[in-house]
This record gives C-alpha cells, sequence and structure tokens, in this order.
C-alpha cells in the first residue's frame, strides 16, 4: 500500500488548486476492487541483472535509486515498490555490469524519486558518467514540482561539469499548470542555467487534465519554460488506479483536437505502456482510421484493450 505523504509547500499548493489536491490526497477508491489485480505489468523484475537496475532494453538502463520521493501521487503505477522499506543500492556493482555491456549507452535514474537523495545521486552521476560508451544521463524527478524547497543546488555543478562531455536530460514529471509556481520555474531556470536539457512527462487524469484547454496551457507553459512536452502516457492498468483512467476514446479525442491547438513543438507523444513491459506504443490520433480495440507491442504481440475499456 502506497503510504500517504506531503510537505507544507505542496499543502499550500493543494489548498489553491484542486488539480495539485486531487493527485495527492487519499482516496477510498484505491482499496476498491477493479477490474485488475495487476500491481507489477511490466514485468520490471524480470529484466533486473543486477538488484534496482532494469536492462529492458539493449541501449539504456534504468537504475531504481530509491523507493522514496518527496511526496505520493495516488495514482503512482510503482505503488507496489514506492514509499516502502528502503534497500542499499550497489552502484559499484551497477557500474561493473555496465562496463561489460558495451551496447548500454544510456543511463536512466528513476525510482521512487533520484532527487531525494541528491548527494548519492551526485556520486553515481559521476561513477557512470567516466564509463566510456555511456553518452547520456537521464534523471526523471518530481522534486521541483512537489518539494521546491528541497531541491538541493550541489547537483547542479554536477550537470555543469558532466554536460561538458555528455547530454544531462532532465524529465519533470508534472500533470497541471498549476504545478508550475515561482520555485519550480525557479528551479527550472537554473537547471536550464546548469546546461541541464529538459523534457517532461505527463499522465493523463481523470478530473485533472482530461480536457483540451488544461493541457494546452500545461504544454504550452512549460515550452516556454524551455522544456519539450515529451511524453503523456495513458494511465497504466494497475490495481488501486483504476479510477483514475479516462476511455481511450476521450484521450484520443483530446490529442486529436491539441494537433490542431498547440504547436508541434509543444506536443508530446501519447503512448500506452504495453502490458509485460515490451514497450511504450505511441496511440493513434482521429487523422487516421483506427482501431482501438487491439494494439501491437514492440515484440509484435497483439494486445487486447477490452480489459482496459473502461465506459465514457
Ligand atoms: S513522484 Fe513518481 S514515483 Fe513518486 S509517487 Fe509520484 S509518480 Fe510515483
Amino acid at each position: 500500500m502506497l503510504a500517504k505523504k506531503t510537505n507544507s509547500y505542496l499543502h499550500d499548493l493543494m489548498k489553491k488548486s484542486n488539480a495539485v489536491k486531487k493527485q495527492f490526497q487519499y482516496c477510498e477508491q484505491e482499496n476498491q476492487t477493479g477490474k485488475t489485480n495487476e500491481i507489477n505489468p511490466f514485468a520490471e523484475t524480470s529484466y533486473e541483472p543486477v538488484k534496482n537496475l532494469i536492462h529492458k532494453y539493449s541501449n539504456r538502463v534504468l537504475i531504481l535509486f530509491t523507493k522514496n520521493c518527496a511526496a505520493y501521487c495516488r495514482f503512482c503505477t510503482r505503488r507496489r515498490v514506492v514509499s516502502q522499506k528502503e534497500n542499499a543500492i550497489d552502484v559499484d556493482k551497477m557500474v561493473d555490469y555496465i562496463r561489460s555491456h558495451s551496447n548500454i549507452d544510456e543511463v536512466i535514474f528513476s525510482g521512487g524519486d533520484p532527487l531525494t537523495k541528491p548527494l548519492e545521486l551526485i556520486e553515481a552521476m559521476y561513477k557512470f558518467a567516466e564509463i566510456e560508451h555511456i553518452k547520456i544521463i537521464r534523471i526523471h524527478t518530481r522534486v521541483p514540482v512537489t518539494a521546491p524547497d528541497l531541491f538541493d543546488d550541489n547537483i547542479l555543478e554536477a550537470i555543469k561539469s558532466i554536460g561538458k562531455t555528455k547530454p544531462v536530460y532532465i524529465s519533470l514529471h508534472t500533470n497541471h499548470i498549476d504545478e508550475l509556481g515561482e520555485k519550480t520555474t525557479k528551479i527550472i531556470q537554473q537547471l536550464r542555467g546548469a546546461g541541464a536539457i529538459l523534457i517532461s512527462q505527463s499522465v493523463f487524469l481523470k478530473g485533472v487534465n482530461d480536457d483540451v484547454p488544461t493541457l494546452a496551457n500545461l504544454f504550452t507553459k512549460l515550452t516556454q519554460l524551455g522544456v519539450k512536452p515529451y511524453y503523456i502516457h495513458r494511465c497504466d492498468f494497475v490495481k488501486g488506479v483504476e479510477h483514475w483512467i479516462i476511455p481511450i476514446e476521450r484521450e484520443v479525442e483530446i490529442m486529436t483536437q491539441l494537433r490542431k491547438e498547440i504547436s508541434g513543438l509543444a506536443y508530446p507523444l501519447h503512448v500506452i505502456d504495453a502490458p509485460g513491459g515490451s514497450g511504450k506504443i505511441p496511440v493513434p490520433t482521429n487523422f487516421w482510421e483506427h482501431n482501438l480495440d487491439q494494439f501491437s507491442d514492440f515484440n509484435n504481440k497483439e494486445i487486447k484493450m477490452y480489459g482496459q475499456r473502461i465506459k465514457k
């Protein structure tokens, strides 16, 4: 069960914005029985050659750096592990594994939120960046949004230094423009000033961002701040989060309309995570004839959508 955790900054934001409040306020529906009992739909543990290192795609590895976050989003896909007791991470063992796999060129720090352990993160970033065949460092975080007061600016020096030879990408998880307050904006500016390349990830959430104006505002604002909207995910079909899921037809309608209204630069890729962890599959728009009842994953396996269909 995902623990409840917020902080005073977020409390203020939750008072001002229902969209923010909804994302962090525990609700009874998390415990109700739905269509799925799935808790690990992406089978991450089947691709784990070193504890907390996921090697699913040939050229990149995902590091589950911590189980801790600055605040817990009630729709979290990794709710089976996030907020649970922390395990020690053996970075040196991970370095050994990566050194012996020259096909890996990218290290992605995720979790939990890696920026909740800034000093350990900095040390690990340097260790991975020293490996010659690692060309890209990427960090997924929500700290600048949920707890900007926790942001440790020692990370800026590391980004500056590593960024001289290898790009450091920061992927910011944000779902609504109300999350982009003054403090968050300042951190975005600092990260850009340090040379980080900023991208964003969002999730379609019922009652938070399931309409065109809300997402147009969010993606336009991010682009103006120098953050490229990268992905918008269909909310994963995981036990305890079904009440957040929007009908797929509605998502497609929204993305089709958005394509007409915002610039290509501000338009993210809409994806659904294939069950079993076989790829982030792009969802079609209504500019094309398509069938929303099924799709194929990266291994050409057909996935039926009926289990995931949520009535309009
Ligand atoms: S910040 Fe990310 S990992 Fe942490 S609770 Fe939110 S969605 Fe889950």
